[in-house]
């Protein structure tokens, strides 16, 4: 079975229901069984689930109950609920659709038209799926755009706050990179762009670190807790010199060279992500006048009510 099928979970307190579905979508999916609320819960929370067939009447928590917890948890509110059932009422469709159901099937199935019905959903959830990998992602580079950038940061910064572990936030920008493109042409420029990119993201290991294009030429680098994050940013800058990509109008060097202002901060409480940017934009300022191809890094100590 390939591995990228989708995860379906079907939630049946009755075994032959459950057996039924399963063997209705063996060639569609990866299937995951339960037989109640709780542990359908649970299953969602631990699996990347991308369909809920959901069982209405069953003992404890009923499908009603199992659908609000989904759309309750942020972690799952996402995730396409069909609900199976045995009631056939009109009122009792409708609620299930009120509450967010993608669709409602009445039992005894028609096992054709109930997969054919899967399978549109599950072409649906691969599809927002594909958007917002898409959406957070940098066209031209392929790596993690500001968007994606800004929310690991929000959570870099309460989880940094929480944990007492220091961040590693580094702006980067191209250096004399206009003249760059006036001189080789935009094309040329693009594939430059990507080559800065490759180097960034093989320092991007942890589950948390995230390296993004921050925009045109700008470039981010978010490690939290880093070890030894001055030498990590110099061997970086180092890197991007052995691209050897030629650059007959910089100043700075002969060839295609990086700036850098870098932060390893400690947050005494939750700061504001916006302090932390500000304040490495300001390094990354002082490394420009300072002859570009260089990094400064600071070790700074912020908090809401303290700005650096
Ligand atoms: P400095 O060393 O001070 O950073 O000088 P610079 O020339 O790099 O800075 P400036 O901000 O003047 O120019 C940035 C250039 O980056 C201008 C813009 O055309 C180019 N640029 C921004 N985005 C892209 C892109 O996606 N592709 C290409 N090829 N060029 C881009
Ligand atoms: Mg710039
Ligand atoms: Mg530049």
């Amino acid at each position: 079975m390939p591995a990228n099928l989708p995860t379906v979970l079907v939630v049946d307190d009755d075994r032959v229901n459950r057996m039924v579905m399963a063997e209705l979508l063996r060639d569609e999916c990866r299937l995951i069984l339960a037989k109640d609320g709780p542990s359908a819960l649970q299953r969602m929370r631990d699996e990347d689930v991308s369909l809920v067939l959901l069982d209405v009447s069953m003992p404890g928590m009923d499908g009603y109950e199992v659908l609000a917890q989904i759309k309750a948890d942020k972690r799952t509110s996402d995730v396409g609920v069909i609900f199976i059932t045995g009631h056939t009422d009109e009122a009792d469709e409708e609620r299930g659709l009120l509450l967010g159901a993608a669709d409602y099937v009445s039992k005894p199935i028609h096992p054709a038209i109930v997969r054919a019905r899967i399978k549109v959903h599950l072409k649906l959830a691969m599809q927002r799926r594909q958007l917002e990998r898409l959406s957070m992602q940098d066209g031209l580079t392929g790596i993690a755009n500001r968007r994606r950038f800004d929310e690991a940061l929000d959570l870099a910064c309460r989880h940094a706050a929480r944990a007492g572990e220091p961040i590693g936030l580094a702006l980067f920008d191209v250096d004399h990179f206009k003249q760059y493109n006036d001189c080789y042409g935009h094309g040329a420029g693009d594939e430059a762009l990507r080559q800065v990119a490759g180097v960034l993201a093989s320092y991007v290991g942890r589950p948390y670190d995230v390296a993004a294009r921050y925009g045109g030429e700008e470039f981010v680098l978010l490690l939290p807790a880093p070890a030894n994050f001055e030498l990590l940013l110099e061997r970086l800058r180092e890197e991007i010199i052995s691209l050897k990509i030629p650059h007959a109008r910089s100043e700075a060097a002969t060839v295609l060279t990086i700036s850098g202002g870098a932060l390893v901060a400690r947050l005494v409480e939750p700061a504001v992500p916006a302090a932390l940017l500000e304040r490495a934009d300001i390094l990354l300022y002082s490394a420009k006048s300072a002859g570009r191809n260089r990094i400064m890094t600071e070790t700074v100590s912020l908090s809401l009510a303290h700005s650096i």
